[in-house]
């Protein structure tokens, strides 16, 4: 219905707007929002964007990313949450939060690698001193805090080589030196492993995997329970204009859902995929937590209530690069591509020894995201690539 009395370009700018009423349904309803709305210029002077519970600008959020925000932070056991564009960029909003020029952190050599590229920028064009620690370190890394050491960044599995950190032991040994200890959670979604319970300060996921579920959306998030480092990551977010949009939002609020569902059918799966593997002779390691070839296997067994779809192998070191690369381009229902916790099974192999600073075993590393197909044709398609070797 348009006014009769006004131009044609202030009737579209201004539609006639109805309400919802009487309707009802149950998801969220998309808010989009640059511009927010405020009642008179009281209002508008009397909010501020760091309490959440007032809208200021589309980037400070909407009710839809306020929702998801919510309940993200809910299933990780924290208070508060901080949406970010992708897994990458809340890694990079909490160590520019927590880190200035002079500053020290130590990240975990099995950490994603671009959290380590990201420090090596952070030590190259900044002057933050960046060190490389064992990820099976424990308590021992008391010893590498130094009076201007910050942040330690852990990552529990490491996602590629599946090392399950002490995180216990590290946290008292950096809190008993003033330092504060952010973790890496995406491998367990926040459902296997619950880092505020076991001290951890700043908790971070990359939403891009399990949570959208979809291999469709890029998003990531960093959760706190303290109100004062919320607030000086909310501080950060703001001057990089960190902003999310709210279709994908909706996409991660859809796929949060099902996702405990979908996180204990990818286990299921992964579990006996990686049983099946074990008994091959191509395949000398299993690095799956639940597996005691893999590092840290107690601490998985002490501090985890479950694991995801994702695991590596070790081929036997008699097989080539050449030959590894040909069970993976052999595949077919097995694609190869990054990024896991979609319902799709991916594989890809790693230069292990090039990423790390002292890689010890033999043998090309293969990883796989286990999906949501039939588990015995998955296992029927490694087995056909394996048999062609
Ligand atoms: C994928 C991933 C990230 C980064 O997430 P993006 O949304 O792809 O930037 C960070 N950490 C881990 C462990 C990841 O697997």
């Amino acid at each position: 219905m348009t006014n009769k009395k006004q131009g044609q370009n202030t009737s579209i700018v201004h539609p006639e707007y109805r309400a919802p009423e009487g309707f009802a349904s149950f998801p969220t309803a998309i808010h989009h929002a640059s511009t927010v709305l405020f009642k008179d210029v009281e209002a508008m002077r009397s909010r501020s964007w760091l309490n959440k519970s007032a809208y200021t600008y589309g980037l400070h959020g909407t009710p839809t990313s306020f929702q998801l925000e919510g309940e993200i932070a809910h299933i990780e056991g924290g208070k508060h949450c901080v949406l970010a564009p992708s897994g990458l960029s809340a890694i990079s909003l909490v160590s520019l939060t927590f880190l200035s020029s002079g500053d020290d952190v130590l990240i975990p050599d099995n950490a994603y690698g671009p959290n380590k590229e990201f420090g090596m920028w952070l030590k190259n064009s900044f002057g933050i001193s960046v060190r490389f620690y064992d990820p099976m370190i424990g308590s021992a890394i008391g010893e590498l805090i130094l009076p201007n050491t910050r942040l330690i960044w852990a990552e529990t599995p490491g996602s590629v080589s599946m090392e399950v950190a002490d995180i216990p032991a590290i946290c008292n040994a950096a809190h008993s030196r003033g330092v504060l200890v952010a973790v890496d959670n995406t491998w367990s979604a926040g459902l296997a492993f619950k880092p505020f319970d076991h001290g951890v300060d700043i908790s971070m996921q990359a939403l891009t995997k399990y949570q959208s579920g979809g291999s469709d959306v890029l998003m990531g998030a960093v959760i706190t329970r303290d109100s004062e480092l919320n607030n000086r990551i909310l501080m950060t977010h703001m001057r990089l204009g960190l902003g999310v949009g709210m279709d994908d939002v909706y996409l991660v609020l859809r796929g949060l859902q099902s996702m405990k569902l979908r996180f204990e059918a990818h286990d299921i799966a992964a579990r006996k995929i990686a049983a099946w593997l074990k008994t091959r002779p191509e395949i000398i390691k299993v690095l799956h937590p639940a597996w005691e070839d893999c590092p840290g296997h107690a601490i998985w067994k002490r501090d985890f209530t479950g694991a995801g779809g994702l695991f590596s192998v070790l081929f036997d070191e008699k097989f080539s690069e050449a030959q590894t690369d040909q069970f993976v381009n052999q595949l077919k229902l097995f694609k190869i591509g990054f990024s896991w916790g979609g319902s799709h099974s991916l594989c890809v192999p790693y230069r292990i020894e090039t990423m790390r600073e002292n890689w010890q075993d033999k043998g090309i590393l293969v990883r796989f995201n286990i999906g949501l197909e039939d588990v015995d044709d998955l296992i029927a398609d490694i087995e056909q690539s394996l048999n062609l070797l």
